[in-house]
């Protein structure tokens, strides 16, 4: 996705007066984790223009074939690959049929298909680029020369649906829902207040406590969790109990700055092979938040590693289940965990839910997060930021959490901190 935003914004430098939209689409625009051709879409009354400054891309190594020689017509298609060894297509379509382009190619093929069937009953025109006037003939006499609709919420209105988020469309439902008018209302970014999965310098992050605080206050957070790694994890200077002391006493100092902003103390506490975790109840009794995470014995058989997932959310010091099945994209599957029993007893114990957003990991999917959600269970988003520039990698997060069709409700840390501690002290007596 970067790589898409600086392609346009490189192309949006060269022809920006040509261009009066442009958008990477497809899988892309669905957010989804893993991404095949980068495709963009750009409207434009000067296709000819922009097709140029596409072949001078700084990222093209490249020109696949010669120039659609559609572009006479007002319409272009190239096709090149990237010094990154993607392949990238550009599509530019008039101004005018930028709404039916636009929910045409960004699909999915299943999303599609389904709303051509919906077409198709309801007597409209669905061809090869996507949703046409069913008026057509009637337009052109009129004197309204478009046939395509210059808006996607038009191409879902004229089919009796309400805009579709483009992280939604999978055939997963949210057609019926689009024509109940019952979408969710997704969470964004700026619903976010906290974020509780980080590391400093006390483990194998790079930046200070005070530097961490400092950045996420910046990007307008109200609140983090530092989640330094317990003591078993040894490559990465896991803390034992005393640091964990003399680091608490660093937090209050951090936080004796600040009047509108707050660092709670956490650790992201090894589940140990046995089931048991790497620090003493009391010692997870005196964090403010505990986040378990399976990051080694990964190897275990389904009934083991299921057995130490639900040690843990059964320990009720635990409030958050860090990337839940430990998978790695391209390098390793998840656990074996029955992931099934894993979110019912999450939903049981009340224990939240991590989507984490690091881009190897975005753990858990969105089909988890959907799953986890409709049996009541809460997640949270989390950067797990090494770095104050890895905060806003959270972006990753959120995206997988609409795709699970998580709404802002559904999120622990866009909560203010004090309903935050209320909801994971729940079970603990009143103070006085
Ligand atoms: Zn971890
Ligand atoms: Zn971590």
């Amino acid at each position: 996705l970067p790589r898409a935003q600086a392609l346009l914004a490189e192309l949006q430098a060269m022809a920006g007066p040509a261009i009066a939209r442009a958008e990477a689409v497809g899988s892309l625009r669905r957010r989804r984790e893993t991404v095949g051709n980068i495709d963009l879409l750009v409207a434009s009354e000067r296709p000819a223009e922009v097709a140029a400054a596409f072949q001078r891309l700084t990222q093209l190594a490249e020109v696949l074939g010669a120039p659609a020689s559609a572009i006479s017509v007002g319409e272009a298609l190239i096709s090149a690959r990237l010094h990154s060894g993607e392949r990238a297509d550009l599509r530019v379509v008039p101004p005018a049929r930028w709404g039916s382009a636009l929910q045409y190619f960004t699909g999915s093929q299943m999303h599609n298909m389904a709303l051509r069937a919906l077409a198709g009953q309801q007597g409209l025109a669905w061809s090869d680029d996507g949703l046409t006037r069913s008026d057509r003939g009637e337009a052109r006499e009129s004197g309204r020369e478009s046939p395509w609709y210059a808006t996607e919420e038009e191409v879902y209105a004229a089919l009796g649906l309400a805009w579709i988020p483009p992280e939604l469309r999978e055939n997963q439902g949210e057609i019926e829902a689009a024509r109940e008018h019952d979408l969710p209302n997704l969470v964004s970014r700026a619903n976010l207040r906290g974020d509780l999965h980080m590391h400093t310098v006390w483990s194998d992050g790079g930046a200070t406590i005070a530097e961490m605080a400092a950045a996420a206050r910046a990007r307008g957070y109200e609140y983090i969790v530092i989640s330094d790694h317990s003591q078993s994890l040894g490559i990465t200077g896991g803390l034992d109990v005393e640091r964990l002391g003399q680091q608490r006493i660093e937090i209050l100092n951090v936080n004796s700055r600040y009047s509108d902003f707050r660092v709670l103390q956490g650790a992201e506490v090894e589940i140990k092979s046995d089931g048991s975790l790497d620090y003493p109840d009391e010692v997870l009794e005196m964090l403010d938040v505990v986040i378990a995470s399976l990051h080694t014995g990964l190897r275990q058989g389904r009934d083991q590693v299921t057995r130490r997932a639900l040690a843990a959310l059964h320990n009720p010091h635990v409030d958050i289940l860090g990337h839940p099945t430990g998978r790695l994209l391209g390098r390793r599957e998840g656990a074996a965990l029955d992931i099934d029993v894993v979110l019912q007893a999450a939903a049981e114990t009340g224990t939240i839910l991590e989507v984490n957003s690091q881009i190897d990991r975005l753990d858990l999917d969105p089909i988890h997060v959907r799953a986890a959600l409709e049996l009541g269970c809460l997640i949270s988003i989390d950067s797990d930021a090494h770095s104050p520039q890895g905060l806003e990698i959270i972006e990753y997060g959120v995206w997988q959490a609409r795709r699970g069709w998580a709404t802002a409700d559904d999120v622990i840390n866009t909560r203010p901190v004090s309903d935050f501690l209320d909801y994971i002290h729940r079970f603990e007596d009143g103070g006085d």
